[in-house]
């Protein structure tokens, strides 16, 4: 008896996302050839066509590979199949690129290293024994080497590096994990590492040199993948203490990085979601609380109870992490305020009167990108920087736009936003448009990014805040239309863009300060928004702002003025916060009083007000210090909440004054800051729920948005979000754009598209 063969199926298969530079050729490749598959693979404008002959069966297996197991750097959107005439041919090819393609995912994120190449530097045999520079299409450097496009060697920071034969060999064969891999290297024909003293050149080999330096406790300037690190022993008091003073940054914590997930167990408290952020391919900086007598340095952390720390994400990273064997402090490479410095020329000019040695390497950078962050508390994730890993890999937005867009962003955290399409690209982190290296960076990546992904704007979108230099970036686009998006608006967009939701919604944007509508220092709305257009429907209680930018860097004014408007002449006797400030507390709050002080609804300085009466802090090192220092004073086991009163009328209104007396009536009797910190929370929690189930009772809307810098306290956005459950209400909270002003431009860019799209139809 004879079996016959199954008569073989052809189809054509087209995949979707992102799927080219990302090794899904050779993936393909191995499947179809490993089931024995007749057809080709090739990449054209659309993404991945596939043309596969075969058994049935096999076919179907191929297509489920695509479909759930594709390569580590690709993100498939969509597959479709169509059956086609079988041909009855042999063999499986990898087609060249189709002329025409003009790739609309052209450049990806740098990717931490893969296990592959992990086991190759680790490995004494392997030719990349203890290689600084290993990676292959599963990993390595993209965005931060890209001079232009087509993504090919020739365009990118490797381009000085000829392929030695071996490498050669291996880019060719379609069988290789390094097919196509456009920063092949090796120790025989890629870039090197070098330590300088200054300018001396140090002997040795520069990784055992310097780790022998970090053991010391030198600073030591690391080349890194975006940019450069200041590194220091993180256990050695001294070190970190010097760090510090040379840097001259007092108060912002230091990011730490791990030898190994096992020393995250002794630094921080770790949860399944710390443990996934953690070793997120993208490899961000987890900010997460800290352990008790973790044996970091006490400078690591500046009174910060939570502590960020990451793993190595670069093979230079886990061979000094394996050499040097305990926590080292990796900040970025700046004194305060300037962006990361990336050049080599430039790193050496500005870090040289911090660093005692520089790691470097010949292998230019041609972006910088700063590490990213998220937070991890409450069993809830936020990402507070999305840059390093993130950037610049297309979200999808809830809107498709019909002119690409520009959206300027805000002025603190500053990133811009690209879309074009359904889809934006949002920056990497540019950091506070503030001076003019920062302002230069981020001209000069809105070009970068223009020529990247083919984008000429047509629409640009920016804040109404008319100082803002985004703002006036945006304005001095000759040739496009101009739109400008409120503040708040632009945050709670941002947040329907993160949930792929065009809204209506009950927007609630808490933050520090954004531009109103009415030119007015908004910061604690309560908007009902669609991404065309915003409704201020509610908002917290004006309190004076005495003195403008002083009073956001020192809590204690806001604390007397709050003090001033909530209870008048009645201050109770025990007030320490105006013990510290005797001299300048009735002048500060005569100033309140006063026609001179501008007023704000601001959550953010709310926060401030309280931090300052509760004694936990009275000047602001940083953005948000007070907050995020108050927030972590919270206790659950505290019983009681401050009454917040919520009025009515035609605008709600939360009253941040009842929050002050309740603040005021636990100073009086010596409360401690854990008490205070905790009924506030409560308080201004109940009356949120409060006031949006109130609008949504006039509404009829039953979704709720939560954006802006204030609900990246985790504690905050937990007590809302069970309050508004309780009420049948559904809540979004931010996931991958963070909630801060860096997520600004998103919003911005989906706000211009929605109206754009509006007014075409009308
Ligand atoms: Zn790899
Ligand atoms: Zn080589
Ligand atoms: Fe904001």
């Amino acid at each position: 008896m004879t079996i016959e063969a199954p008569a073989p199926v052809r189809v054509h298969v087209r995949v979707r996302g992102i799927v080219q530079g990302v090794g899904f050729r050779p993936f393909v490749y191995g499947h179809a050839t490993g089931l024995r598959l007749a057809g080709h693979v090739g990449n054209d404008g659309d993404g991945v066509f596939v043309e596969a002959e075969g058994p049935a069966h096999a076919v179907d297996l191929l297509v489920e590979a695509l479909k759930e197991r594709p390569p580590r750097l690709a993100r498939v959107d969509s597959v479709t199949v169509t059956p086609l005439t079988p041909l009855h041919r042999q063999g499986f090819s990898i087609v060249d690129s189709v002329a025409a393609a003009v790739p609309t995912t052209p450049v990806t994120p740098d990717a931490a290293t893969c296990n592959d190449c992990l086991r190759e530097i680790n490995d004494p045999l392997d030719r990349r024994y203890r290689y600084a520079f290993t990676n292959c299409t599963n990993c390595g450097p993209r965005f931060t080497i890209t001079i232009t496009v087509p993504y090919d060697r020739a365009n990118t920071s490797m381009r000085a590096f000829g392929m030695c034969g071996d490498c050669a060999a291996e880019y060719h064969d379609p069988a290789n994990r390094r097919f196509h891999a456009q920063p092949v290297c090796c120790p025989a024909c890629g870039p090197r590492l070098a330590l300088r003293h200054g300018t001396r050149h140090v002997d040795g080999d520069p990784l055992d040199e310097t780790v022998a330096l970090l053991d010391a406790g030198a600073i030591v300037a690391v080349k890194g993948l975006g940019g450069y690190h200041l590194a220091c022993d993180a256990t050695n008091t001294a070190a970190v203490a010097r760090l510090r003073e040379r840097k001259h940054r007092e108060h912002k914590p230091f990011a730490v990085m791990l030898p190994s997930i096992k020393w995250a167990h002794r630094l921080i408290h770790v949860d399944p979601g710390v443990l996934a952020a953690l070793t997120d391919r993208r490899r961000p900086i987890v900010v997460a609380a800290a352990q008790q007598g973790n044996g970091l340095a006490p400078a690591v952390t500046a009174g910060n109870l939570a502590v960020g720390v990451m793993l190595p994400y670069t093979p230079l990273h886990h061979l000094l992490m394996a050499g040097f064997g305990h926590p080292l402090v990796l900040t970025s490479g700046n004194a305060a305020d300037e962006p990361i410095a990336h050049a080599d020329d430039d790193a050496v000019a500005r870090l040289s009167g911090i660093a005692d040695a520089f790691l470097v390497s010949d292998r230019p950078i041609h972006s910088r990108a700063d590490d990213s962050v998220v937070r991890v508390d409450r069993g809830r994730t936020v990402t507070i920087r999305r840059s390093r890993g993130y950037a610049p890999e297309p979200i999808a937005m809830p809107v498709v736009a019909r002119r690409p867009v520009l959206g300027c962003g805000a002025e603190l955290k500053s990133t811009f936003c690209l879309l074009r399409g359904g889809q934006a690209v949002l920056s990497h982190h540019i950091g506070d448009l503030e001076n003019f290296e920062t302002l230069q960076s981020y001209t000069e990546a809105i070009a970068h990014y223009q020529r990247l992904f083919a984008v000429t704007p047509e629409i640009v979108a920016y804040d109404l805040h008319p100082d803002y230099l985004s703002s006036k970036h945006a304005l001095a686009i000759d040739g496009v239309t101009h739109i400008g998006v409120q503040h708040h608006h632009a945050h709670i967009a941002s947040c329907l863009a993160d949930n792929g939701q065009p809204g209506p919604v009950i927007g609630v944007a808490f933050d520090g300060t954004g531009y109103g509508a009415d030119g007015m220092l908004w910061g604690g709305e309560i908007l009902v928004a669609d991404l065309c257009a915003a409704d201020r429907v509610g908002h917290l209680e004006p309190l004076p702002l005495p003195g403008g930018a002083v009073a956001v860097r020192q809590p204690w004014r806001m604390a007397a003025a709050a003090v001033d408007a909530a209870v008048g002449e009645d201050e109770p006797e025990h007030l320490p916060v105006r013990a510290r400030h005797t001299e300048l507390w009735h002048p500060v709050r005569a100033l309140a009083r006063s026609e001179l002080s501008a007023s704000t609804t601001s959550a953010g300085r709310l926060f401030d007000a309280v931090a300052a009466l509760a004694d936990v802090r009275d000047i602001a090192g940083y953005e948000g210090q007070a907050a995020i220092e108050l927030e972590q004073r919270y206790d659950d086991a505290v019983p009681g909440t401050y009454p917040v009163g919520v009025d009515d009328g035609e605008v709600v209104t939360i009253r941040s004054t009842d929050v002050i007396r309740g603040v005021v009536g636990d100073v009086a009797t010596g409360a401690a800051a854990a008490a205070i910190a905790t009924r506030f929370h409560r308080g201004l929690a109940d009356a949120v729920a409060t006031a949006v189930e109130e609008v949504s009772r006039r509404t009829g809307l039953r979704v709720v948005a939560l954006s802006g810098g204030v609900f990246q306290n985790l504690t905050l956005v937990d007590l809302v979000s069970e309050r508004l459950a309780r009420r049948g209400l559904h809540v979004l909270m931010h996931r991958e754009i963070p909630a801060n002003d860096a997520g600004i431009s998103v919003g911005q860019a989906v706000v211009a598209a929605a109206v754009d799209g509006r007014e075409k139809k009308s």
